[in-house]
């Protein structure tokens, strides 16, 4: 039987997904899981589909261990356990941006790697880790195809316009635009949708993708014509830890003012801000959301203010909205997030039914609401999967 893995690897953990190839092509997922810590103490967790622990692990003195000492653990533990009797025949990761040149997965070769290098400084915190996995599966498994399947690529045909700054052309002509980023997200939102509403996914829809990255993005007819990230992954929303969009004068300040270095000004708007910085507790909502502080209060009011004022103006993008989708961690799985986003945009025909905003959805609008309300969970490594399967021929 044939497996294809998902990785999605960042610069201390890395999520891997493994899939089974049905006899009828569809993907069964076998089992997931992170790799944690890495540089630190790593542990590796993975979890069977039912959420069984299948394997924990920890490396009390793994500081040294690097992110392909800790793949070629998983493989080898993978290749006696949930993948036994299985032939890998494709790696796909997630691969964070694909520049203007890449609006499809790519098979990876090392001409494309060069290219993906090069694309580093416009993405320096995710684009490096994301290669540095590829180079480890390469060393590992030099046979073996991998996949790269980019973030930005859903947002690649766009208008023009929502590419755009505000700045000398020239300076766009050297690549300073919006890309987008969360596409996998999105373009897996856009198939769903095209499964559970058809007409609906025709029509002009905003999904918000609410984890500890967030973002928006407005889809006519399942393709993105605008969206809240921009340059970087910082763009837009207000995250878990990252600020989202902010007036560029306060960059300048915090430079010839305040004396910060370009390192400081980064992990400041990456690591210490958004819902961590409002509230100087938490950046993860479901710890927000038990505190009684108020400024835990103060910084879920911000998220949910940020969240309706952007989907407000991305409703002006589409020219009016059809239809609003929640997923990821916080969209998924809050009910108060999205009862008071959605109180926010009630002037704007945006109905809830909070008995079903409290239940399993899809549906959590009311019958008559003049835009549709959905939840559906997203799955990145399905798509990830998919589109490697795809680009090796042996797709479905
Ligand atoms: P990532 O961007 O790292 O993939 P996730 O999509 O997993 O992030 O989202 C993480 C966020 O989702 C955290 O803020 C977490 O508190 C929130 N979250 C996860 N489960 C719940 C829940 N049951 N209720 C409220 N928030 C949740």
């Amino acid at each position: 039987m044939k497996a294809v893995v998902s990785l999605n690897s960042g610069s201390s953990s890395i999520k891997f997904s493994l899939f089974v190839l049905e006899g009828d092509g569809a993907l069964q997922l076998s089992a997931g899981g992170k790799i944690e810590k890495i540089g630190i103490a790593p542990t590796m967790i993975v979890r069977s589909v039912e959420g069984g622990v299948l394997l924990e692990r920890d490396w009390q003195d793994g500081a040294a261990l690097t992110h392909a000492d800790l793949l070629a653990h998983l493989f080898a533990w993978a290749a006696d356990h949930p993948l036994k009797g299985r032939e890998i025949i494709a790696i796909g990761h997630r691969v964070v941006h694909g520049g203007t040149e890449f609006a499809a997965p790519r098979l990876i070769d090392a001409a494309l790697l060069d290219k993906l290098e090069a694309l580093c400084p416009l993405a320096p915190l995710h684009q490096p880790h994301n290669l540095a996995a590829i180079r480890a599966i390469a060393a590992l498994r030099p046979n073996l195809p991998q996949v790269a399947c980019f973030d930005t690529a859903f947002h690649h045909d766009k208008p023009e316009i929502a590419s755009r700054f505000a700045i000398p052309r020239a300076l766009h002509d050297q690549g300073i635009r919006r890309y987008g980023f969360h596409g996998l997200s999105y373009e897996y939102i856009a198939r769903r949708l095209a499964q559970i509403d058809p007409v609906l996914a025709g029509a002009r829809v905003i999904a918000a993708h609410l984890g500890n990255g967030a973002s928006l993005c407005a889809m006519q007819a399942g393709k993105s014509i605008d969206t809240t990230m921009g340059f970087t992954a910082l763009d837009g929303l207000m995250m878990g830890t990252r600020c989202g969009s902010i007036d560029p004068g306060v960059v300048l300040h915090l430079q010839t003012q305040l004396g910060m270095s370009p390192a400081e000004i980064e992990d400041l708007f990456y690591k210490k801000s958004g819902l961590l910085g409002v509230s100087g507790i938490s950046s993860d909502m479901r710890t927000l959301a038990a505190s009684k502080a108020p400024e835990a209060t103060e910084a879920i009011d911000l998220f949910a203010w940020r969240v309706a004022r952007e989907i407000a103006a991305l409703a002006a993008s589409l020219g009016g909205i059809d239809g609003l989708i929640f997923t990821a961690g916080i969209g998924e799985n809050d009910a108060d997030i999205r009862s008071n986003i959605c109180r926010r945009l009630a002037w704007f025909g945006v109905q809830i039914d909070e008995l079903a905003n409290a239940g399993n959805g899809p549906r959590i609008s009311m019958p008559d609401s003049p835009v549709a309300v959905l939840v559906i969970p997203t799955d990145e490594e399905r798509m990830i999967a998919h589109h490697s399967l795809n680009v090796i021929g042996t797709g479905v």
